[in-house]
């Protein structure tokens, strides 16, 4: 049996877990940063904060303008209660209400602005919030379908982890050493498998002695060309 058939193995294992891992991390960008959607969220919160503020500011012009009117109902009762007969007094409560008056439409025109303000934010947060639920369901079949293979690829990646295991433990430390150092230069793969008289990583011709003895040696035989350990099968 070639010398190189375990680490073979393994390599056929890591290749697949990388493939995996990197095809979830993809999916997993997909979900996170899918531009779209993110807009459209940004666009609620933002609505959600100018709805509040506009809320909160036609609230407090009504109770202002709600305030002025009680300040003039009591200083019209006391010009119309008749406890007050004085005229100069009568005549400067009459002042004051007229004073108090003229506030009091200022008050309101601002009130009335403040509503229409509140209208629009609340026109515009429905829309926003509308625009995000079409969104969601437009996405939320093709996010589905990337969860679905999000799950099935993470139990795919369990099984191999342990297949990796099994594969690892039937191999000599000095082997696997020599096997991580070339994974990490060669791009992930370590072992080529011979095919059609070629390096499979490479695609370098090789020599029936090299792959005779890829076949057969109790020693690791490299290809010539990218370093690769070569497996016969
Ligand atoms: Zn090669």
């Amino acid at each position: 049996m070639s010398a190189s058939f375990g680490l073979f193995r393994l390599q056929q294992v890591d290749s697949r877990i990388s493939q995996i891992e990197t095809r979830l991390a993809k999916i997993q960008e997909t979900l996170d940063n899918d531009a779209e959607l993110r807009a459209a969220r940004e666009r609620v919160k933002l609505a959600e904060a100018n709805q509040h503020n506009a809320e909160h500011a036609r609230r407090t012009s009504e109770e202002e303008a709600k305030g002025q009117q009680i300040k003039i109902q009591q200083v019209e009762s006391s010009l119309y209660g008749g406890t007050v007969r004085n005229p100069k007094e009568l005549q400067d409560l009459q002042a004051e209400i007229a004073s108090l008056r003229k506030h009091q439409s200022a008050l309101e025109d601002r009130e009335l602005e403040a509503m229409l303000k509140a209208d629009e934010s609340q026109s515009e947060l429905q829309a926003a919030q509308e625009n995000l639920k079409q969104i969601q369901s437009r996405l939320g079949n093709e996010h589905q379908k990337l969860i679905d293979e999000q799950e099935s690829l993470t139990r795919n990646l369990e099984t191999l982890k342990s297949e990796r295991q099994a594969a690892v433990s039937a191999i000599a430390a000095e082997a696997l050493s020599i096997y991580d150092n070339l994974r990490q230069q060669r791009r992930g793969v370590a072992v080529a498998e011979i095919s059609d008289n070629a390096c499979g990583a490479c695609g370098t011709t090789l020599t029936a002695g090299l792959q005779q003895n890829a076949r057969h040696a109790a020693q690791f035989v490299y290809c010539p060309s990218c370093g690769r350990i070569l497996y016969a099968s």
